[in-house]
């Protein structure tokens, strides 16, 4: 039987995972052999990573650049005060392996730019969007929808967060004939003109709200890797804290999208200049 292949210390571990028949020894095997690129260790990518390692999730890697800032504690809870200082990939590397020495994790103190992120992304079966900026989350939804990778997109603002996960056609249900699955281009074709959408360093942030998001984020993908529930393809939710509402809405595959359309206008990412509005650097 397949479960053998677990040991002892890994059935006492995961044993509440192990025990449901939607997940069992072989579900609990799937994590174990799944992995899961977090891009951006700070409010959403803290308690993503938290959770995936914890579920055995057998690769994590990690992409940050920053160090970590005592400004960022008040929601970046897989830091510390004793890692004010410190790069922020090796403070969340070590809470991992502190709390879960079974799986494996890759660290990569850097920002993700065309030019890398294949060599870095190409590598995992589901990228985690956890990024605090415009030009990661273009780069991160174009590389993942030309790549056909699946991408869990989470984003927040002061009191509202939202949530969806692009399958971008790597499910094995998926072909060529339900490709009504949307980008994030979909959505908002270009990014908004550097400077005209404040960030958390300017508006602030409700310091639990990153957690809530950041874990239904960790939700998708511990589900995508079970191949198990129904994602949110094809959704967005929307969730607002300070009324306390989640609302759903469906989000259709837009044919003029500049990366998925009919017509695609971008073709791989090196087309891309990932800063201003994130559109096609002929179109200069
Ligand atoms: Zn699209």
């Amino acid at each position: 039987m397949s479960d053998l292949r677990l040991d002892a210390t890994q059935l006492e571990r995961y044993s509440r995972h192990v025990i449901m028949d939607e997940v069992g020894p072989e579900g609990q095997q799937r994590l174990l052999e799944g992995s899961v690129l977090v891009v951006g260790a700070g409010g959403l990518g803290s308690p993503a990573i938290q959770y995936l390692a914890a579920a055995g999730v057998g690769r994590v890697g990690i992409v940050d650049d920053d160090v970590v800032e005592r400004s960022n504690l008040q929601r970046q809870i897989v830091h510390a005060d004793g890692d004010v200082g410190t790069p922020k990939v090796e403070s969340a590397a070590s809470y991992v392996r502190a709390l879960n020495p079974d799986i494996d994790v890759e660290t990569y103190e850097t920002r993700l730019t065309s030019e890398t992120i294949a060599g870095i992304a190409g590598d995992y079966d589901i990228v985690l969007d956890a990024s605090d900026n415009f030009a990661t989350r273009y780069l991160l939804n174009d590389y993942c929808a030309l790549t056909g990778t699946a991408l869990s997109h989470g984003a927040i603002y002061r009191f509202e967060g939202q949530i969806t996960t692009f399958t971008n056609g790597s499910l094995a249900a998926e072909d060529e004939s339900n490709r009504e699955r949307p980008c994030y281009r979909c959505l908002f074709p270009e990014a908004p003109e550097p400077g005209t959408v404040p960030d958390c360093a300017t508006t602030g942030v409700l310091g639990v709200l990153p957690g809530t998001v950041g874990c239904v984020q960790a939700t998708e993908v511990v589900k995508y890797l079970l191949g198990t529930g129904d994602l949110l393809k094809g959704r967005l939710l929307m969730y607002d804290a300070m009324d306390m509402s989640f609302e759903t809405i469906e989000i259709r595959r837009n044919p003029d999208c500049p990366v998925c359309g009919d017509s695609s206008a971008i073709d791989s990412v090196g087309e891309v200049s990932y800063d201003g509005t994130c559109q096609l650097s002929q179109a200069e």
